[in-house]
């Protein structure tokens, strides 16, 4: 388990945004649990004839506004606090962007780096089959996530089509394009981040082109916020990765680190026109632009003073904590929250979902065309609400998500 509590972080973030609703208390209590959670317990064969046992989990939150939708993450720190903070989280986001489904979240606490692909392809096919009765392409529809990728998701579509006895593309996304994926889904979330940072500089007398950023993270988020960032003329002066951290003053070459560095052995750490510095001194490097990108509980009460970025975009999910969110806000620093930020992943999952049901595939200028209006909007509401409600922006995203899921419930009625 991760060292922070997130599940009672995203409690109190709900708390404190229905205060500004008027909501009443049993509803709350209805928005704050998960709807369903599924916990799993399966075996698989290793390479060496080793049967280990894996522990897996589905948590779905709120279905009012659709069917529920979220990531799988591998890693071994997943729990089921984390995945039904996460899948809470997936709802208002969801509600955040106005796109018609709920949120979800699964996991298996295992450490991908250690399993060979016959090993990953086994537990995947396996936590598929075990997590099957609760998915669906009208139910809940995985994504990737921390630890999986377009393979993993492929596997997952297999698994659920033999079970079916027909091909149910609609049942994850971010599939491979080959198999029903979207043009423009691998690199929707780093690209909603940009856009949503390319706003946040424009709302604040800032330009993207020139500043410094700095990104903590290079896997599919980060790598794609930091190119992006880099090609819109910012200065991207250091990232990271679970070996620690790079930096150069006068900037990285981005593209060339990427097409170089990652995924081979050492990674970026193989790059030499740099300082070698810890994921903790890269937070607090002088930039204009921060983007936590890796994971959770990043910037806490115990660094976030230290942050001299006057904008942080949350491209990871839950990167700062409560604490630490006060601390910034007081300091003046901008914080764009996940729940808006890195909604672009979803978006274009809304987007490659309806292709599937329709089996009819739009061209990738449609795809990011579309992502960026509803990001640019979005980010546009969410502002307002600050403003109207003299607050920060988490609170506002908050406020947007949290009053059009209520609605959704109240409308619907309690059954029977
Ligand atoms: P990924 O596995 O592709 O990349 C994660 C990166 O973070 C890797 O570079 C890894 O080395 C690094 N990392 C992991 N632990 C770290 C640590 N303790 N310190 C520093 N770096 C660390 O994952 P991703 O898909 O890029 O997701 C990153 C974050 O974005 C997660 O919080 C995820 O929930 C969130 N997110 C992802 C998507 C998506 O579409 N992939 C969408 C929305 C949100």
């Amino acid at each position: 388990m991760s060292d922070y509590d997130v599940q009672a972080m995203a409690r109190k973030q709900l708390e404190h945004a229905a205060g500004y609703l008027d909501l009443d208390e049993g509803l709350i209590e209805v928005l704050g649990r998960p709807k369903r959670a599924l916990v799993v317990n399966f075996p698989v064969v290793m390479d060496s004839g080793e049967v280990v046992c894996f522990e897996g989990y589905r948590v779905q939150h709120n279905q009012s506004r659709g069917p529920t939708k979220g990531g799988i993450r591998y890693h071994p720190d997943v729990d089921l606090g984390e995945t039904t903070a996460l899948a809470m989280w997936m709802t208002w986001k969801c509600a955040v962007v106005n796109i018609p489904y709920g949120g979800a979240k699964g996991g298996v606490k295992c450490n991908v780096k250690e399993l060979s692909n016959r090993e990953l392809e086994k537990l995947t096919r396996r936590f598929t089959s075990e997590i099957s009765s609760i998915i669906g392409e009208r139910s809940d529809i995985p994504a990737p996530d921390v630890g999986t990728s377009a393979k993993v998701m492929s596997w997952i579509m297999d698994t659920y089509s033999m079970q079916a006895g027909y091909t149910v593309p609609g049942v994850v996304t971010g599939k491979p394009i080959e198999l029903g994926g979207s043009e423009g889904r691998v690199e929707a979330t780093g690209r909603g981040v940009i856009v949503c940072t390319e706003e946040a500089c424009h709302n604040n007398n800032m330009n993207l082109e020139g500043s410094k950023v700095v990104v903590q993270g290079f896997g599919n988020v980060g790598s794609v916020a930091a190119r992006l960032a880099e090609q819109k003329g910012a200065k991207v002066i250091a990232i990271s990765d679970t070996s620690g951290a790079i930096f150069n003053a006068n900037g990285l070459p981005i593209q060339d680190l990427y097409d170089k560095y990652s995924g081979v052995d050492g990674g970026i750490q193989n790059y030499k026109e740099c300082d070698n510095i810890s994921n903790a001194e890269l937070l607090a490097l002088d930039c204009d632009i921060l983007i936590p990108a890796a994971i959770q509980a990043q910037i806490t009460d115990k660094n976030a003073d230290a942050v001299k970025a006057k904008i942080v975009v949350e491209g990871a999910n839950g990167p700062t904590t409560l604490e630490a969110d006060k601390i910034l806000h007081d300091k003046g620093v901008l914080v764009v929250p996940d729940i808006l930020a890195n909604a672009g992943g979803v978006v274009c999952s809304y987007f490659e979902w309806v292709q599937d049901l329709q089996n009819f595939f739009w061209e990738e200028d449609q795809v990011n065309e579309r992502l960026s209006r509803i990001m640019r909007h979005s980010y546009g509401a969410v502002a307002h609400t600050m403003r109207e409600h003299q607050t920060d922006m988490r609170t506002a995203a908050m406020i947007i998500g949290v009053k059009r899921v209520a609605e959704a419930t109240v409308m619907r009625g309690i059954f029977p």
